[in-house]
């Protein structure tokens, strides 16, 4: 097989959809003119309301436009399109599945793909093992080629949940044919922090509670809940984004480094990490995690209602849109360690950065006692801005002996004009060739659900009597704030 210009029949599930008009359709586009998809490729839509082939075609190259995809060549869009097709489709029915397989049969032939197939579930969490099921009994994975499914978010709402999702697709893909995303995984400067660790003699040699004080993780929004309250409700912040994102990036921050850069040895390096979590009993959860709500508020000169008066919210809502926590990873890198994390909706920015906090020099000549320090500090900005930067002190010029902070930036925006390629496009292509470094493994999954699971308890049990606790255009609640400062730290502006 050309693992370059892989060929494969991909299905997706949920084809009318926002992610796979939003995400899915400019990815796959953008590797069709960046030369990585062979013209042995097609893309099969599913959903359930009626559409012509020409009509979903339409549809797909709105979406390009929507995407603001330059089409410099009307023949191009019309060549990528000639690969897609619609198939109508409920998910409990039977017949469908068997009318969908022998459209891929007759595609394979077209396209000459060897019978390999990808199966994308971009469809709401309930359907997601019925399909997986469906797809094994009614002959779908019985095919000449290599078959791979790929799952969306969210896997599961708590750890029995997951195991169940799992215990189901399990019967149908094995493991190694599981593709389960996280977009954050695909992120330019998600995959460079791997890099700046290990490939710098400068870093790893710190990378330890001898010389990092703590480590922050900060991934804020400034959009509310928009029109997904009826997941959203069910989900809230700890669910919707630490039980994946942030706990992702913690333990790639947090792991040692793999024997080889092969998806085995990467992810068993991050499983230890998630293994060595510090499980946080339901009744200290108090002291280690601080839920908000976001109220009414102010986003660039705007206002905006607060979460309980949004569509589909209710009005006594105990769902949290912010979350604050303390890790502690209990190994011999990273004990005393805090690693704080943050999330939130309608916050003052839309920002993902992660601070590195070093610790101060045992005897720091140029901050005397009880004058305020300014600790070396690298900031990895993953979004919108991508790139590093560090601070660090340097003498002020002229005679005196004063000091001046230093920021010595690198910014991938700047560098490299071309776009970095979407998560999307990056994971899509990764799957295509068979590489699942960059998705989670079941033990990640299932070790993070483990994590969670008592904060969610301790939560749903006690009603947030304070709920809305911030406003909207803030950084969240205070007790955030007190979080940091009871350790004597604070959380680094996200300016810097
Ligand atoms: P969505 O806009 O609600 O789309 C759902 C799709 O499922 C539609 O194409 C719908 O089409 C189809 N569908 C619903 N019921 C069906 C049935 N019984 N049989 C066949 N098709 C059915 O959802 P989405 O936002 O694209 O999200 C899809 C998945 O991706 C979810 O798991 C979500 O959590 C995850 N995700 C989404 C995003 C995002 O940015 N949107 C980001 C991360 C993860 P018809 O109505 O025509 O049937």
């Amino acid at each position: 097989m050309n693992i370059e210009n892989p060929k494969s029949l991909i299905v997706i599930f949920g084809a009318t959809g926002d992610l796979a008009n939003r995400k899915l359709f400019p990815s796959i586009y953008r590797l069709f003119i960046g030369g990585k998809l062979s013209k042995h490729f097609g893309v099969i839509g599913v959903a359930r309301r009626p559409k012509t082939n020409d009509e979903f075609r339409t549809n797909v190259k709105e979406a390009l436009q929507e995407a603001s995809i330059p089409v410099s060549d009307e023949a191009i869009i019309d060549e990528f399109c000639r690969h897609f097709f619609y198939h109508p489709f409920d998910v409990t029915n039977k017949d469908s599945y068997q009318s969908l397989n022998q459209l891929l049969s007759s595609l394979d032939e077209q396209f000459q793909v060897g019978g390999n197939r990808i199966f994308y579930l971009a469809m709401a969490p309930e359907f997601f093992g019925t399909i997986a099921s469906k797809l094994k009994s009614e002959g779908l994975t019985d095919t000449a080629g290599w078959k791979r499914l790929v799952i969306e978010k969210p896997f599961g709402h708590n750890s029995p949940s997951a195991e169940e999702l799992n215990e189901k697709i399990r019967d149908a893909f094995s493991e190694d044919e599981i593709y389960r995303i996280d977009h954050y995984l695909g992120k330019e400067m998600v995959q460079n922090i791997e890099v700046i660790r290990f490939a710098n003699a400068l870093f790893e040699p710190l990378w330890n509670n001898r010389y990092i004080s703590n480590i922050q993780i900060t991934s804020s929004e400034t959009l509310g809940v928009g029109d997904r309250a009826s997941y959203y409700e069910k989900s809230g912040a700890l669910r919707d984004m630490v039980q994946n994102h942030m706990l992702q990036m913690v333990a790639l921050l947090a792991m040692e480094p793999p024997s080889r850069l092969q998806t085995e040895e990467v992810r068993s390096e991050k499983v230890k990490v998630l293994r060595s979590l510090r499980r946080i009993h339901i009744d200290e959860v108090d002291d280690y995690f601080v839920r908000g709500q976001y109220d009414r508020g102010t986003i660039n000169g705007k206002e905006t209602i607060g979460y309980r008066e949004e569509n589909g919210t209710e009005p006594e809502s105990n769902t949290e849109t912010f979350v604050a926590g303390k890790l502690l990873i209990d190994n011999f890198r990273w004990a005393g360690v805090p690693f704080y994390i943050r999330t939130g909706k309608r916050m003052t920015v839309k920002s993902t950065k992660i601070v590195i906090e070093f610790k101060d020099m045992p005897m720091n000549l140029y901050f005397p006692a009880g004058e305020e320090r300014r600790p070396n500090v690298l900031v990895i900005h993953i979004q919108p801005d991508e790139g590093i930067t560090l601070h660090i002190n340097a003498k002020s010029s002229g005679p005196s002996s004063g000091t001046i902070p230093i920021k010595m930036d690198y910014s991938n925006n700047s560098v490299n004009s071309m776009n970095t390629p979407e998560a999307y496009e990056r994971l899509l292509y990764d799957c295509l060739r068979g590489d699942a470094t960059n998705f989670t493994h079941w033990d990640e999954v299932a070790l993070s659900w483990k994590f969670i699971d008592s904060i969610s308890e301790a939560w749903a049990m006690r009603k947030a009597n304070d709920f809305p606790n911030y406003a909207a255009g803030s950084m969240g609640p205070t007790q955030s704030d007190m979080l940091l400062e009871k350790d004597g730290f604070h959380w680094w502006p996200l300016d810097h």
